[in-house]
């Protein structure tokens, strides 16, 4: 066999200081860790819709016969559909493979070295991971005790060169909303104000939190959409965002051509056409998100709290109980939570709002736990 010669082409340096971002677990990557059979497994980890979507959705798929065509990238009709379901007009609403890739795009189109993203911890890794990848800079502003934005803060720590600043409504991990009051009085400060409402739908009071209707009235906000959690397609990949028409046609010559493809656009269509019964299961979460709250709250070393998402976050209040025991128990039973890295975050877990029996499930497990 011939041997490989040695050629690195060194790689950008921001790559560097990137660490990759860590999915949830997969069942099947759980699967073959633990032994458990997969039929077996609660996936509570990613957030997922536990319903899955609706039952239109895979008959559309099945019956459709045209995949061989490449999707149209105007999408007029799914993009009607989206202005009536946000009540923003089409000319605002752009697609996308997935929210998240939104987030790389917009970075993409505003920020370069030097240049600065103000985000609030805790929340979703992926706006850092992002910024870094842009060879852009963190403004880490962290949250009260409480978990609300601190707005005097955000508006002391901007520079002249921060472009972004970065909201995640309700937030991903702490699962409460950012008062429209606050997203009026950031917009003030003539930056960028992105609103991730991934999980705006969970609220049960969209019409109220979301910053939808201000996307008309302002040239510098963004929110973005998805259909990954409410409408159980994560697996799909449909995202989309409420822009200011300005910045269309930026994101335009950025985004890879066909990336949504026609399945997620089917599916979306199909969602929007059966919100009767999608509402229903969305319904069902947020009862169900008060039964998870009284079994994590009952459990006498953790803490919950309030959530306007489909998850939960506890944190450990007992010395004599360390992450890992709670790792142990939930593995044991073959329940899938989030654990995190950062030190913030290091005696918390996220819990995903299942079905009954996977709340009892996890209620079962959770007493396993001794108090040393
Ligand atoms: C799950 C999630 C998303 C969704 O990302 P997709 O790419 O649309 O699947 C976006 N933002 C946050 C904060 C999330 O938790």
């Amino acid at each position: 066999m011939q041997s490989v010669k040695c050629v690195r082409i060194p790689v950008r340096p921001e790559l560097e200081r990137v660490a990759p971002y860590e999915p949830g677990e997969s069942l099947d990557a759980f699967s073959a860790r633990t032994g458990i059979p997969v039929e077996r497994l609660i996936k509570l980890n990613s957030n997922e819709s536990p319903y899955g979507p609706s039952p239109r959705v895979l008959a559309a798929l099945g019956n459709y016969t045209r995949y061989n065509y490449y999707p149209d990238p105007a999408a007029p009709v799914l993009r009607q559909a989206l202005a009536e379901y946000t009540g923003v007009p089409v000319e605002h609403i752009f697609l996308s493979n997935g929210s998240n890739e939104l987030i790389q795009l917009l970075w993409r189109v505003f920020l370069g070295p030097g240049q600065s993203v103000a985000l609030c911890p805790p929340t979703f890794s992926l706006y850092a991971t992002a910024t870094t990848l842009c060879d852009g800079t963190v403004l880490t502003v962290p949250r009260r005790p409480d978990y609300t934005l601190d707005l005097e803060a955000i508006k002391a720590a901007l520079l002249p060169e921060t472009r972004i600043i970065i909201l995640c409504s309700p937030n991903n991990p702490t699962g409460n909303p950012v008062p429209l009051a606050d997203i009026e009085a950031l917009l003030e400060t003539e930056r960028l104000v992105v609103v991730d409402e991934a999980y705006i739908e969970f609220t049960g009071a969209m019409e109220e939190l979301s910053a939808a209707r201000l996307v008309p009235c302002y040239e510098n906000l963004v929110v973005l959409r998805t259909f990954s959690k409410w409408a159980g397609l994560a697996g799909l990949r449909l995202g989309y965002g409420l822009f200011p028409t300005w910045i269309i046609p930026h994101l335009l010559k950025l985004q890879l051509p066909f990336e949504v493809n026609v399945a997620a656009h089917i599916a979306a269509l199909e969602t929007l056409a059966d919100l009767e019964s999608v509402r229903q299961k969305i319904a069902w979460i947020i009862a169900e998100r008060a039964r998870v709250y009284e079994v994590l709250a009952a459990q006498p070393f953790l803490h919950v709290l309030p959530s306007q998402t489909n998850f939960l976050l506890a944190s450990l209040t007992d010395a004599r109980v360390q992450i890992s025991d709670v790792r142990a128990a939930l593995e044991a039973e073959g329940i899938l939570v989030r654990f995190y890295r950062s030190p913030d975050l290091a005696r918390t877990f996220r819990v995903s709002v299942g079905t009954p029996s996977d709340t009892e499930a996890l209620g079962r497990a959770l007493a396993n736990i001794r108090l040393a």
